[in-house]
């Protein structure tokens, strides 16, 4: 059985930055799931669907290409063979993956796909369903979290070095909005798993973050 870790969380939990860095200690890959509906939302806005179209998303999800391939063991996330990874990180984007994964049938597929993946390989994946669908049986499961204010001070701040002069509480706004349209779905809503380890980093540096998860994982699986 390979090791699975699941970890889950709201916006700007720093969910995929500390995945990759917890990830490389245990020398595991990290699936990011996220990117995989961040995908088929950018094909959906390509096709100018709406996004809250659920007959339109739906057939389109069918159609659309989206996999995953490692490279140097970094994720690249790829539609149609195109390599997306770095046309999926845009506002619209994020808006437009949270409406499409609200719909039963995308959620159904990309979790069959994630599945497939998990089953082939050591991975920490991280989204907001693994704990509580995609790995239900995980033997570590991770709620990472930390207050609305400091995850959209993170945010933002992480946008400024980038150039991105959207305002502090336009961030605060759209990451609400977003937590509140992942958290009242229907299907698979974000939640924390019953048995999930809850870590709430708003006091915590991101190495101590790290070190928490790694501890967690170490105790459940003994030292690697
Ligand atoms: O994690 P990230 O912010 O990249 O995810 C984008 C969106 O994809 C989330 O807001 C959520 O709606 C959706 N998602 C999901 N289930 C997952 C991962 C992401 O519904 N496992």
């Amino acid at each position: 059985m390979p090791m699975n870790i699941a970890i889950d969380g709201p916006v700007g939990a720093g969910k995929s930055s500390i995945a990759d860095q917890v990830a490389a200690r245990l020398r595991i890959l990290h699936l990011d799931t996220g990117a995989m509906y961040r995908a088929l939302a950018l094909q959906v806005l390509r096709e100018g669907i709406d996004p809250g179209d659920e007959a339109a998303v739906c057939d389109c999800c069918e159609r659309a290409d989206v996999a995953v391939r490692y490279e140097d063991g970094a994720q690249r996330t790829l539609l149609f063979g195109e390599d997306v990874s770095g046309l999926i990180r845009t506002g619209e984007v994020s808006a437009a993956a949270s409406r499409v994964s609200s719909w039963p049938a995308v959620r159904a597929r990309m979790v069959r796909a994630q599945q497939a993946l998990a089953a082939q390989a050591d991975m920490l994946i991280d989204g907001r369903d693994i704990g509580t669908r995609v790995l239900e049986h995980a033997p570590v499961k991770i709620y990472l979290t930390a207050t609305a204010e400091e995850r959209a001070r993170r945010r933002y701040m992480q946008q400024l070095e980038r150039g991105d002069m959207t305002p502090y509480e336009q961030v605060l706004r759209e990451l609400n909005a977003r937590d509140a349209q992942d958290m009242s779905r229907a299907t698979d809503p974000l939640r924390q798993a019953e048995d999930a380890v809850l870590v709430d980093s708003t006091e915590m540096t991101p190495q101590q973050v790290v070190d928490t998860i790694v501890a967690i994982v170490e105790e459940a699986y003994g030292k690697q």
